[in-house]
């Protein structure tokens, strides 16, 4: 579902605010977590604002997501052993806060009671 308002994260891809990036490429941009909530704390966003969730992204285009997951994959192995969890909060209720589809990749100790 695309809004008419451009995310937070079309403006970090877009250069019209600040972000840390860890990598990019025609598909995916990965940047650091202004709040990290473990030692390694990634978001992995597509460029298009076409898909909100993970779900949707699912649905209407799987290699995309699947490059969200191999990125994931390599940044992982870059800076944490390979070993990573992957978390796609879906829904105000589960603690999405901003609908533009990212994936957290997070690695190491996370702080305690948190998942992203
Ligand atoms: P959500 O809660 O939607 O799953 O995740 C959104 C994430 O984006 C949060 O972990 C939050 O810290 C991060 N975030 C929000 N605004 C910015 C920003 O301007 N820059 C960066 N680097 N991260 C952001």
């Amino acid at each position: 579902m695309s809004t008419s308002t451009p995310s937070v994260f079309s403006k970090i891809i877009a250069r019209e605010i600040p972000a840390a990036i860890v990598a990019e490429d025609d598909r995916v941009i990965a940047i650091e977590d202004i709040e990290p909530k473990a030692p390694v704390h990634v978001l992995v966003i597509p460029k298009t604002e076409e898909y909100a969730n993970v779900s949707e992204l699912a649905a209407g285009d799987p290699d995309l997501l699947a490059h969200v997951v191999a990125t994931a994959q390599r940044i992982a192995d870059e800076r944490a052993d390979g070993q990573f969890r992957l978390v796609f909060n879906t829904g105000e209720a589960a603690g999405q806060t901003v609908f533009h589809v990212h994936a957290h990749v997070l690695a190491g100790e996370l702080q305690e009671g948190t998942l992203a």
